[in-house]
């Protein structure tokens, strides 16, 4: 499989490629517009170490959503299961990431799942710290941790260009902090500085591809030898992936290609073939569902191509 995966990546980058024309770089979030829409880039590392990268690989882009799987995971250390699931739930919605229809519906007011902005909104609440700074350093401590990697900082241009045009995710914050989600001592305004924050961070599809194999491996890092998060929560974290990682596209991801992914507006998804391989994608133009257009249909040829589907 592994030669099959060296020897066909370059076909399969050309011909996935040309879908980026059908979509466009977001631009909802003013900065984000400049990324080049044309790119597709891809890193696939094995436990051994064994890395394959294609394309434009060396692309920096903000993790955006993808990052909100590593708030919770750091919000299952910090606080239990029970805590976490008390403030957000486990279903998937079926609207788009940002919608607010739905918020109302699952038990009284809580969010339907940690990877809608909603839920992660709820989810960068809990995490623990007593100033935006600290906050923010400690998601960043975590994510350098999990893709080894001590330079990864945030992109601060992206997060204050967020910040100025984020009314919908202002207004879901407030609604939460209305229905008690966001507790009396949570100021809104710096829940939402932190999101913005860990939005932001920028990354390349090597660190995507080296948290993806973390991830792969229950939370243990072949390459350091080390156990650095419980397996529980990385189970936790993969469910919510596959059911929910894909915006309202996950169900059709998940029968075309069958493995736990997530992805992000910069145009980033991080994928788990569990066991084998953490991949990191980039391919700023989106289809209409928020989705990287080049980078899901890579992602399909390959599961295709190679068998991944867990089902
Ligand atoms: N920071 C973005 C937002 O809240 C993340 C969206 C995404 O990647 O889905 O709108």
């Amino acid at each position: 499989q592994w030669r099959h995966l060296t020897t066909k990546l370059p076909e399969w980058l050309d011909d996935c490629r040309q879908y980026a024309k059908d979509g466009e770089a977001a631009s909802y979030i003013p900065e984000l517009a400049k990324a080049p829409a044309d790119a597709l880039g891809i890193s696939i590392l094995t436990p051994d170490g064994s890395m394959i990268a294609g394309g434009d690989s060396g692309l920096q882009f903000t993790m955006q959503s993808i990052s909100k799987v590593f708030t919770l995971l750091l919000a299952l250390v910090d606080h239990g299961e029970e805590h976490v699931f008390s403030k957000v739930g486990m279903e998937p919605t079926g609207d788009d990431f940002n919608s607010i229809l739905k918020l109302e519906l699952v038990e009284p007011g809580i969010p339907f799942n940690p990877l809608i902005n909603a839920g992660a909104i709820a989810v960068t609440s809990l995490i623990k710290g007593s100033s935006v700074a600290e906050r923010t350093e400690r998601v960043l401590a975590f994510i350098r941790l999990m893709a080894g990697d001590d330079a990864i900082d945030y992109n601060e241009t992206v997060s204050r260009s967020e910040s100025v045009t984020a009314h919908r995710n202002r207004s879901l914050a407030y609604f939460l902090k209305e229905n008690g989600v966001l507790d009396e001592q949570t100021s809104v305004e710096e829940v939402l500085s932190v999101y913005f924050n860990h939005c932001a961070i920028e990354v390349t599809c090597g660190h995507l591809a080296r948290m993806g194999l973390i991830l792969a491996c229950g939370g243990f890092d072949p390459l350091s030898g080390r156990q650095l998060v419980p397996r529980r929560y990385v189970q936790i974290a993969k469910t919510f992936m596959l059911t929910c990682g894909m915006y309202n596209a996950s169900g059709e991801f998940a029968i075309r290609a069958g493995i736990p992914a997530k992805s992000g507006v910069a145009g980033g998804i991080l994928a788990v073939v569990p066991g084998q391989y953490g991949i990191g994608v980039v391919g700023p133009a989106l289809n209409r569902k928020g989705n990287s257009i080049a980078g899901i249909r890579l992602l399909e040829t390959m599961s295709v191509e190679c068998d991944w589907s867990i089902f």
